[in-house]
This record gives C-alpha cells, structure tokens and sequence, in this order.
C-alpha cells in the first residue's frame, strides 16, 4: 500500500473496538484505542477460581460468519478454541413448574407436551396468513400472536427473548431486533416457506443461520479471544483513558479527557450509548446525541454458581433451560455451563450460570446478595432440584446490560447514518447499532474497518 498511512481513534475496548483496531493496524493504520477501565474486553470477563471458570458476562459466541473463524485463526487460537459438547442441545422451556426439553425434530414437534394439540395444529395456517403492510412495525409480541398464536408467545418466544435480549416481546420490534424473521414474512410470505428458501442462500454465500451456527468458546473461556486481541494491539491500547469529548478541528478529529493532542483522521465511539451521551461531540458546534438516552438498556445480574454434582438432581444434559414470564417464577434462566465445555467445574462438580433482572424485572437484578441468592437458589432448587448450598459463587451486576430494540429503534439506527453521513470521518459500530449479540458485535468492528478503509480511499 503506497498511499500515507491514516490514524483513527477508536473509543472503547469492547469486542467491536479490539476486531475495529485489529483489521486496521493489520493494514498498517496508525490505531489508538482509549478505553475508560483498567482492563479490555468490555462486557466479556473470565473468572478462574477455586477450579471454577466463570464468565461474567457473554457465554458462548456464535459462529455466524466466516469471518469470526478467520480472526481466530489469525490471533493464532484455533487450538484453543471448543465447540459447545455436541450431545447437549436440549434447551429447556419450563412449563407448569417442570423443565420440558424443546422440540428438536418434527417428531418431537408433534409429540410435545410444550404445546396444545390445538396450538400445533394452529402452525399449518401459517404460510396462508399475509404479511404485515410492508412499512408497518410491529412488536415482536404482536407478530408471533398473529403468525403463530399466543402459546408460541408464551412458550417459546417469551423465554428466548429473556434469554437473548433480557427483553419483552411486547417492547421489542421485530424489524429492528429481528430483522431476518421480519425478512422471511416480507420476501417469502411465511416464516416456514422462508427457512427453507434461505438454507438454500445461505449456503450460498458460506454464511450460517444463527440456529445452525456453532456455538464455541475456548479452553480458558472468552478471555482467551481478549487476550489474544490484546497481544497483537499491544502498543495501541491505552487503559484507564475515559474520553470526555470528541471535537472536529481542521486538520481532523481530536480526544479530550486524556493526555493527547494528536489528531486523527476517523473516530469510531465504540461504547454503549447511556456512556455516549455524556461525551461532547462537536463539529461546527456541538452534535446533539440527547436522543440516544432514550435507548434502554435494563439491569441484569449474571449469577454462577457451583455445586457439587450431587447437589443437582437434574441431568443437566442440555445448553440450559429458559423460564417463561407466565411460569411466575424468579430468574430469567440458567445456562448448564459445565455441561456444555470441559474445564468449567472441578471434579464431580457442576457450574450453573442464572441470569435475573431485565425488562422482566429490572428491580431483581439490584436485590441485596443474600435476598438474590434466596430467590436463585428457591427456583433452581424447585425447577433443577438443586439442594443446599453452592460451593462456588461469581456475581456480577450489569446496571446497563443490553439495548433494547424497541419499536420506534429506526429513528436512532437513522440518527446514526445521519450522524455518519454529516461528519466525515465519524463512525459508528457496536451492539448498539448492528445486533446485539457477541458475534454481530465482533463482525461490525472488522466491517466498519472496511467501511473506514473504503473513506480513506474516496477522500
Ligand atoms: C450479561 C450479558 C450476557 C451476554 N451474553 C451473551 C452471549 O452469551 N452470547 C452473545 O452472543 N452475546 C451476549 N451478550 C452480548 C454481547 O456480549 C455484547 O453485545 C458485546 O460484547 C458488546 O460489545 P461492544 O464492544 O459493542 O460493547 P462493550 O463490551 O460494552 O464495550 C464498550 C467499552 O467501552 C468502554 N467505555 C465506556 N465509556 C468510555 C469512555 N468514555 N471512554 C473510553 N472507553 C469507554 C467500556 O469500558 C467498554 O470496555 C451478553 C451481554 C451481557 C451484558
């Protein structure tokens, strides 16, 4: 590459901050990366301790594009990388105060308690039902009850959105949140014509459903992907280095809140938007991000606990299990994890991480420990049959967990082109703007790299 070589400011370590900085430096950028707390990763942290491996935050990443293999491979981690154990898919739902394993074959389908005889029946009508007026948004909620009826919602959808989203179907949009769903009802008509069509683009384009996806971790946990963007950025990241204000000078963009006077020629804010409305962002006068505040991201508590196996009475031969709203019970769900990678749990003990709070009951995830540990252990012991004490325990309390894709959220997915389009040089990745998952998070930072790449190249 013979043109001059560009600097960039990317504020926040997160996921898409660390795989924004990584594809830019692999290009020969000049890439400072500012990051407020002493420590990278952003929401994703490894605990080791007394032979238990807990994570606080993100569990597992998907594999949805091949570009998340790709990095793996270039950090040099392939063989610490692990596959979720391929004999535990059952996910389960709890119905009636009991655990109910998903249906994962038509047959299961058919033979389900899950659901009514009447609600399967309902399914058939479902390629037969018109899509929503296109440029009407709908709930989430609203959706599913009309293509697929109310016990879907209840059943299926509720709990998937709590473990997900720690969300509500009634709030979330189903174009924003989940666009593919919306997608399938647009283009083909029917959620179930759809899937079948899109297999056949997928494999097309190497790309993999998010229900198809391989689930992974690494042998040490998440940590392990930090770490290993951390060792090629060396040099580039500086810690404790919250950045108060952003401001367009002539010569290019500059950073206040740290020790730095040079200027870049792109700013990527990396960072949950409740963090970027206390930023100043000026360009001819300062930029108005106030809208922002309105995006919600409710408290959520991620709770692992240790147990000696026979503690549990379940089998814990699955992902994990998901509480429907309408069960009445306390916590969202709980995640098998030493069921799902080795070197979770010492010997004969097992690790069981519980998530409560969320849009559900934000209120939970800020109880007194002992009080949040009564009602995790009251539902584990009447759902899993978990008796006693655990041996282990690693709370961590997300105030802000993850944003909420509401109906309405285009307005700010539109404030961000606007924003994008207004201000050369200024861009904007991350969970708040292209899906909230780990893997959309990782895939945005490497495709806003591209995007800056492309900018350099017209300007
Ligand atoms: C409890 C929980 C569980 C989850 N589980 C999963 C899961 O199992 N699978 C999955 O796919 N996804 C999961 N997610 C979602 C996924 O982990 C996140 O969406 C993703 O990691 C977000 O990455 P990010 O880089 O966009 O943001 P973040 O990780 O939030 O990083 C932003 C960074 O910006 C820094 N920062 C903030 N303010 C400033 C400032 N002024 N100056 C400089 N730096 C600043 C922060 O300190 C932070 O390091 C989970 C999320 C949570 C909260």
């Amino acid at each position: 590459m013979g043109e001059r070589k560009k600097s960039i400011a990317i504020i926040g370590a997160g996921i898409a901050g660390l795989t924004a900085a990584h594809a830019l430096v692999k290009r020969g950028h000049h890439v400072a990366v500012f990051e407020a707390s002493p420590r990278i990763g952003g929401v994703i942290e490894t605990v080791c301790r007394d032979g238990y491996l807990a994570e606080c935050g993100p569990n597992t990443l998907l594999e949805t594009s091949p570009k998340i293999g790709e990095l793996i491979r270039e950090l040099g981690l392939e063989s610490r990388k692990r596959h979720a154990n391929p004999g535990m898919k059952n996910r389960y739902i709890v119905k009636h105060a009991r655990p109910v394993a998903m249906p994962l074959s038509p047959w299961q389908f058919v033979t389900t308690g899950l659901f009514s005889l009447r609600a399967k029946l309902n399914l058939l009508r479902e390629p037969f039902i018109s899509p929503c007026p296109s440029g009407t948004e709908e709930s989430l909620a609203a959706f599913v009850v009309r293509r697929l009826g109310k016990e879907f919602l209840d059943y299926a959808i509720n709990p998937f959105v709590a473990g997900v989203y720690a969300g509500a179907p009634e709030k979330l949009s189903v174009m924003h949140a989940f666009p593919k769903l919306h997608a399938l009802e647009q283009n083909d008509g029917s959620l179930i014509k759809g899937q079948i069509l899109g297999a056949r683009t997928r494999m097309k384009r190497g790309e993999v459903s998010k229900d198809k996806a391989r689930m992974i971790s690494f042998d040490r946990g998440l940590q392990v992907l930090v770490d290993g963007l951390e060792k090629v950025l060396q040099g580039n990241i500086s810690l404790a280095s919250r950045i108060t204000g952003i401001a367009r000078k002539a010569q290019g963009w500059q950073v206040t809140g740290v020790d730095e006077d040079r200027l870049f020629d792109a700013i990527l804010p990396a960072l949950p938007t409740h963090k970027m409305t206390g930023i100043r962002f000026e360009d001819d006068g300062p930029m108005d991000f106030s809208p922002f505040e309105e995006i919600i991201y409710p408290p959520v508590a991620s709770v692992v606990m240790g147990f000696r196996r026979e503690q549990v009475t379940h089998p814990l031969n699955g992902f994990g299990m998901l509480v429907p709203e309408v069960e009445r019970r306390h916590i969202l769900g709980t995640i098998f994890n030493s069921s799902l990678f080795e070197g979770r749990a010492p010997e004969a003990c097992v690790t069981l991480t519980t998530y409560i709070g969320g849009m559900r009951a934000p209120e939970k995830a800020l109880l007194p420990e002992e009080v949040m540990d009564r009602c995790i252990l009251e539902d584990l012991s009447a759902l899993l049959g978990v008796r006693g004490s655990p041996t282990f325990v690693n709370r961590r309390v997300y105030r802000h967990a993850i944003p909420q894709y509401v109906v309405g959220y285009g307005r700010f997915k539109d404030r961000f082109d606007h924003l994008e389009k207004k201000h050369a040089g200024l861009f904007f990745a991350g969970h708040y703007r292209n899906g909230i998952s780990l893997s959309d998070s990782l895939v945005a930072g490497l495709e806003v790299a591209d995007r800056m790449e492309l900018f350099f190249k017209e300007k």
